[in-house]
């Protein structure tokens, strides 16, 4: 658990089309939660492709971007947010490498050396940085005077 100098944080997870389909989804959630993050919002559901260019716009110009939006789009996505200290850097490390064939080699026990299929299809998504982490938050959960609402019918 967190020590008193250690800065509660927020961060976006995402279960991809492939982590969804392949079942991966409750065992991915105990590893969250046996690794002391609380889950504290949770959105099941299929983006068009225009919101997945929306969502993953820092990569519009990069090759790989007209299929990524594809994949992205070509079924539901568990959507998290994952709440404890130091969660944005711990769940990046928790998932691993970008690359699951490279994430096998070097960090095999990260979430997506177990469960990616390819450098695409690597089954889960993580914030990157503190500046990120509250942009991809609020793409799909805002606050109300009543708490947390998801943006699902905006969607
Ligand atoms: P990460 O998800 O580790 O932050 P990036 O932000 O660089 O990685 O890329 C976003 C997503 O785009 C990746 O998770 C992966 O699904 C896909 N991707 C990244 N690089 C490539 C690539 N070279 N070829 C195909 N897909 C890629
Ligand atoms: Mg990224």
């Amino acid at each position: 658990s967190a020590d008193a100098s250690t800065e509660i944080e927020r961060t976006l997870a995402i279960i991809k089309p492939d982590g969804v389909s392949g079942n991966y989804t409750n065992p991915i959630k105990e590893t969250i939660l046996d690794h002391g993050f609380k889950i504290t919002e949770e959105l099941f559901i299929q983006l068009d492709e225009d919101h997945v260019k929306s969502f993953y716009a820092e990569h519009s110009s990069r090759s790989f971007f007209p299929s990524l939006v594809e994949y992205m789009a070509s079924g539901p996505l568990l959507i998290m947010v994952l709440e404890k200290g130091n969660a944005i850097a711990d769940w990046r490390a928790l998932i691993g490498p970008t690359d699951p064939l490279k994430a096998k080699v070097t960090h095999p026990h990260s979430v997506r050396a177990i469960c990616g299929l390819d450098l695409q299809k690597n089954c889960v998504h993580g914030s990157d940085s503190p500046q990120s982490a509250p942009r991809e938050i609020s793409f799909f959960f805002e606050r109300t005077s009543s708490g947390h609402v998801s943006k699902h019918d905006e969607l």
